[in-house]
């Protein structure tokens, strides 16, 4: 089947008389090796429920197709989500494969399908909440390889101790082991972003615990990272009622009052929620 490449990304915005939107993020990919790759990293099959979100003009859609049993595809912008099916018809010979939903994907709670990967050149100011909103709606989510803005990507792969750990790494960690899975240059884009890309795969751990201990873990670590140079015993003090208090909490917890959130796991941080008091 046919990929679009930047001629086409072209044509099918002007004839949409579509201005790509910077607060929607819209920088299409106008090089369909890319996409390819993208969904060859995510190993996508043919018993695969691929869910991708913002499809923009389809260029990761079109490769999705080729290689997934089905595409359920959430887009946020009316124009774009209207075109995608006619795009598909004229140029794949299975449109029946792709389902768009014309939504914003934080909005999403239920799907026709359970989707089994995710696949998505993200918009790039939601990325972290959209990634962390799907984890925990979709749990038949396996594995998934997303595009983001380089520096996310770090944030999200951190491991501890390091400088782009925080709040984006410990929550994902909370669902997923995750990756990083390569870069992406500029150029591939129209229009080319003045922020560099990155790739990110993720895959599916077990979680620690239920949502009861998922909300405490997260207020946690919200409480941890917010003054992130402070030990955890200052950095807790205003959830627990004084830093004293916090600190007992913390040596239950077999855990250094003495040490910043930046040197904990996600364990850690949910060795902190199992013997802290409810604070909702
Ligand atoms: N997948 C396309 C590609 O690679 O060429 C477009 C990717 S573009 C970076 C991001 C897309 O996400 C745009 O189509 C934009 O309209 C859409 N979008 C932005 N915010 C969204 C949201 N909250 N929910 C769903 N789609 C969104």
């Amino acid at each position: 089947m046919t990929l679009l490449g930047a001629a086409q990304i072209r044509e099918l915005a002007a004839a949409l008389d579509l201005k790509p939107s910077k607060s929607l993020g819209q920088n299409f990919v106008i090089d369909s090796n890319v996409c390819t790759k993208i969904v060859r990293t995510a190993a996508v099959g043919p018993t695969d429920v691929a869910l991708e979100i913002g499809p923009g003009l389809g260029s990761l859609t079109l490769a999705l197709l080729e290689s997934a049993e089905s595409v359920i595809a959430v887009e946020i912008d009316p124009r774009l989500a209207q075109q995608l099916p006619l795009t598909v018809a004229d140029l794949f010979e299975h449109p029946e494969k792709l389902t768009v939903i014309n939504k914003d994907a934080l909005a999403i709670h239920t799907l026709p399908k359970d989707p089994t990967v995710l696949v998505a050149n993200l918009p790039y100011n939601v990325s972290v909440p959209v990634l962390l909103h799907l984890l925990e709606v979709f749990p038949t989510l396996r594995t998934g390889v997303v595009m983001v803005q380089a520096e996310v990507a770090d944030r999200l792969a951190a491991k501890p101790g390091t400088k782009d750990y925080g709040i984006p790494s410990v929550k994902a960690a909370w669902w997923a082991d995750v990756k990083g899975a390569g870069s992406v240059s500029r150029s591939v884009f129209w229009p080319a972003p003045n922020v560099d890309s990155k790739l990110v795969g993720f895959t599916r751990r077990p979680t620690p615990g239920d949502e009861e201990l998922r909300k405490k873990v997260f207020t946690i670590i919200d409480a941890a990272f917010a003054q992130r140079r402070k030990m955890l015993r200052s950095a807790l003090s205003t959830l627990y009622g004084s830093s004293s208090a916090a600190e007992e909490i913390l040596i239950r917890a077999k855990i250094d009052p003495t040490l910043r959130g930046e040197a904990l796991e996600i364990d850690g941080f949910c060795a902190i929620a199992a013997v802290a008091p409810d604070i909702f």
